[in-house]
């Protein structure tokens, strides 16, 4: 083991044809973590190594990506009967509506029962009364402040989606009430309870930190026309974004004089590796160069788009043309490269 423990990766790749070593990988690692270590295509030339987030497609770490992670590292052996399997169906259905993110992130702390209600903090810091202000009759825990307080029953029942039904469901957690509104199969009411939701949340707030008393009536103007301008400004960007957009290529089309294009295309046959291909054309719709290669390891499909780019660029590189232009099917690959 001490033997294996100190093997590095360049001792895997044979120098000499530039690919893997696949007795020594195997025996390295083992037939199914080998699989997938050899699907992996070497870099063709050298250069410096980078840290690289496995867990996008550009390499680059995001909160989001980050975020997702660390929910399934967390529900990993978690022991939660009543929700299980659950925060990932919950994070999907907030990022799926179309409200303002900061109330998305708000739905996720409710949703995870993290809201920082009295007798959360009181928990932690000695001497703080967990007592409702608006009641002053019981603790206020996240079921309290949300629905059970009176006001807050008031809230819900004069609230525009009338829910009488949810004001009465004393008994059952604010995640369970958020769970039942997630199913409700109508985005609009979703949206308006999860505005309606974070508007009761808003002026709590208001109420302990400012001293200012909002109505129902005003939280519900706020939730509603909050919603109303957050989706308003959103079609609005949508509709200029679109007119912005180039119209599509349809058929193709010669490159200025001076300049070669390259199509590349990449496809992947089942249990018989990865087949690329790439048309090297010049200003006059002539081909110059034409490539073909098969490969023994089926890449993933991005992967082998932007290997077919590789050796098609390795194939254009040899002409005089000094400038060289790539179209490819993979987004994800463009992106990368106009980066
Ligand atoms: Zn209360």
């Amino acid at each position: 083991m001490s033997g294996r423990a100190e093997c590095r990766v360049n001792k895997l790749i044979d120098l000499e044809s530039h690919t893997w070593d696949e007795d020594r990988v195997v025996d390295w690692v083992g037939q199914e973590k080998a699989r997938k270590i050899l699907r992996i295509p070497l870099r063709n030339f050298c250069g410096e190594d980078r840290l690289a987030w496995n867990f996008s497609s550009n390499g680059i770490y995001s909160v989001k990506s980050g975020y997702q992670i660390a929910l399934q590292m967390n529900n990993v052996g978690r022991d939660s009967p009543s929700h299980s399997g659950e925060p990932l169906k919950i994070w999907k259905w907030i990022w799926s509506l179309n409200i303002p993110p900061k109330i998305q992130v708000f739905l996720w702390k409710v949703a995870n029962g993290i809201l920082p209600v009295k007798t959360a903090l009181s928990r932690r810091r000695i001497g703080l009364n967990p007592m409702c202000i608006r009641c002053g009759l019981e603790d206020e825990t996240m079921e309290h402040a949300l629905r059970d307080c009176p006001w807050s029953n008031f809230y819900w029942r004069a609230s525009p989606l009338r829910l009488d039904h949810l004001a009465n469901i004393s008994n059952a957690s604010i995640i369970d009430m958020v769970m039942e509104m997630a199913q409700a199969g109508n985005t609009e009411v979703e949206e308006t309870f999860s505005m309606l939701l974070w508007a009761l949340w808003y002026a709590r707030n208001a109420l302990i930190f400012n001293g200012k008393e909002l109505s129902h009536v005003d939280c519900f103007l706020m939730a509603t026309t909050s919603l109303h301008n957050y989706q308003d400004g959103r079609r609005k960007q949508l509709a200029k974004s679109h007119a912005q957009m180039p119209k599509p290529a349809g058929q193709w089309r010669k490159p200025r004089e001076g300049v070669l294009k390259i199509n590349t295309d990449a496809s992947m046959i089942q249990l018989e590796g990865t087949g690329i291909g790439a048309v090297v054309r010049d200003h006059h719709g002539d081909i110059r160069s034409v490539l073909m290669k098969k490969f023994s390891q089926e890449f993933e499909v991005d992967v082998a788009e932007a290997v077919a780019c590789r050796e098609a660029l390795i194939l254009a590189s040899t002409s005089s043309f000094p400038r060289i232009v790539v179209e490819t099917d993979s987004q994800v690959l463009a992106n990368g490269l106009n980066r």
